[in-house]
């Protein structure tokens, strides 16, 4: 029993040694380099006016979450979890619900699958900064139960104004709950991951693309190396749909 138990922890410690390979040794990471973080300062007038708008927008926005008692999750709740990141952001990745780390910070993936976003992020090329992070609630379930349909009924409207002032070009829905909210659909993640849907915010404002790919989380729960190249797969497709450059692979060791 013991022994048995000795080989799954090398085996999980291996695997997420291998993970972590991946999406940091296994890829160029340009997070560091300022290449794709353009200073608002550096960007045309226009889009410094739409800039600024989109943070004002926002700002106004996290005001109302932080005053939200839409639903009992405001009573258990340590910190809302608004969401963060760049109000010009061209991707924006929207997961479940804040867990215990993120109730306790008031910041949306800072625990385990967060560092596992990061890894995925600067991977793309992109660091934290030059993307917008949400979730689907602004609150923690309880013992990080899911999200219940009341739940999200009454917070997406939060979810829908973030999008509409940011007007990203691609969101990646992290996860079932994420795609399944976003694209009013019960098919299951297998199904949606990997192609482009299409997210419709208002009557207004043209759809908007969507990438589904698996949670972080079940990334790191359910490790194999077939489920690690599906969420590079989703996200290498996410950067040809910007005209961006996917990170080459590089020998490990020669990233940092
Ligand atoms: N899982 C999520 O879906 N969101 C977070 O913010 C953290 C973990």
């Amino acid at each position: 029993m013991a022994k048995e138990k000795q080989i799954d922890i090398k085996k999980v410690v291996r695997q997420h040694a291998e993970m972590d390979m991946f999406f940091t040794g296994g890829f160029g990471l340009k997070g560091d380099s300022d290449q794709n973080a353009q200073a608002d300062s550096e960007l045309p007038e226009t889009a410094k006016a739409t800039s600024a708008e989109a943070a004002k927008g926002l700002k106004e926005i996290t005001g109302d979450i932080n005053m939200c008692c839409r639903c009992s999750l405001s009573s258990s709740r340590k910190n809302t979890v608004p969401g963060e990141g760049s109000p010009s952001a061209r991707i924006v990745f929207v997961g479940e619900a804040p867990g215990a780390d993120e109730d306790a910070q008031g910041r949306p993936f800072v625990g385990r699958a967060g560092k596992l976003l990061d890894k995925i992020i600067n991977a793309m090329g992109l660091k934290r900064g030059d993307v917008f992070i949400c979730n689907i609630l602004k609150c923690r379930p309880p013992d990080n139960r899911d999200p219940r349909p009341d739940e999200i009924v009454k917070c997406q409207p939060y979810l829908h104004k973030q999008l509409e002032a940011i007007k990203p070009q691609i969101i990646v829905a992290l996860g079932a709950h994420a795609a399944q909210t976003l694209l009013e659909t019960d098919k299951p993640i297998g199904k949606l991951r990997g192609m482009f849907h299409e997210y419709k915010p208002t009557i207004k404002a043209g759809p908007i693309k969507l990438m589904a790919t698996y949670h972080p989380a079940y990334l790191l729960r359910s490790y194999s190396p077939e489920n690690r190249k599906k969420v590079w797969d989703d996200m290498k497709k996410a950067l040809t749909e910007l005209g961006m450059e996917i990170p080459a692979p590089k020998p490990a060791g020669q990233s940092k």
